[in-house]
């Protein structure tokens, strides 16, 4: 239901907690962060309130400058840890958070399942991880491209990749996803109440469009991957 993402020079598990509290009036029942250091990521999830999750990070701290965060409103599968977003591949390799349905998810889950791929979870974006990282030669970027041409339905997505450090690539069908940069880094959220204060300047994603993020660059490209020039806008300050 909300997404948010930090890639820059902070500690990015307090930024994304609090961006998740600043998107919680959209409803949520379940919440979770993947926050990357050297070639590791962090995943910690919880079904229940934002509470739950906080308290799971003070206990196992989620370390590093980049990461993507989500609250859920279940459309397929209950509200379980295990249905909670971020969601991997098998190897840990890949994290996905996803706004949205994935239409023809059983189809491919089932072709997916019958390559020996082992699914945890009951959701329709799961499938995606394991697409992406079926992709997964070394650029995220392409890696994502190629799953989403396989599925159809509506996302706003965010990936990292634990060997593409302080990497963030989104993408966007129908479901909302802004990007702005501020002084300590990029962000990325669906919704520009989670931005407020930290960025002066927008660029909202259209459909079709992929968003690369780091802390010293971003990038919007169209489906075949060719960059596309975008136009930032002021976020309204009365937010
Ligand atoms: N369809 C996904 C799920 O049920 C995402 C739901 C959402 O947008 O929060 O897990």
């Amino acid at each position: 239901c909300g997404i948010i993402g930090f890639t820059g020079r902070r500690e990015a598990a307090p930024i994304l907690l609090e961006g998740l509290r600043r998107l919680e009036y959209r409803g949520y029942d379940s919440s979770g962060i993947a926050t990357g250091t050297g070639r590791q990521l962090h995943i910690r999830k919880k079904a229940g309130r934002l509470q739950a999750l906080q308290r799971l990070i003070a206990e196992y701290p989620a370390a590093g400058c980049y990461g993507i965060g989500h609250t859920r409103w279940a459309t397929h599968g209950g509200a379980t840890d295990r249905n909670a977003h971020p969601h991997t591949d098998q190897t840990g390799l890949i994290a996905v958070v996803h706004n949205g349905v994935i239409e023809n998810y059983l189809a491919l889950r089932q072709q997916l399942q019958s390559q020996g791929v082992i699914f945890r979870s009951e959701t329709d974006t799961e499938v995606l991880a394991h697409l992406i990282a079926h992709y997964y030669h070394g650029d995220l970027v392409s890696a994502v491209r190629q799953a989403l041409q396989l599925v159809r339905g509506t996302y706003g997505l965010a990936v990292v990749s634990r060997q593409e450090p302080g990497l963030i690539v989104a993408a966007r069908w129908g479901s909302p996803l802004v990007v702005g940069q501020g002084t300590e880094g990029r962000y990325l959220a669906s919704d520009t109440n989670a931005l407020s204060g930290w960025v002066e300047k927008v660029h909202y994603l259209e459909d079709g469009q992929i968003c690369v993020l780091t802390e010293q660059e971003w990038d919007v490209l169209d489906q075949r991957l060719a960059s596309v020039p975008f136009v930032l806008q002021e976020l309204p300050s009365d937010l």
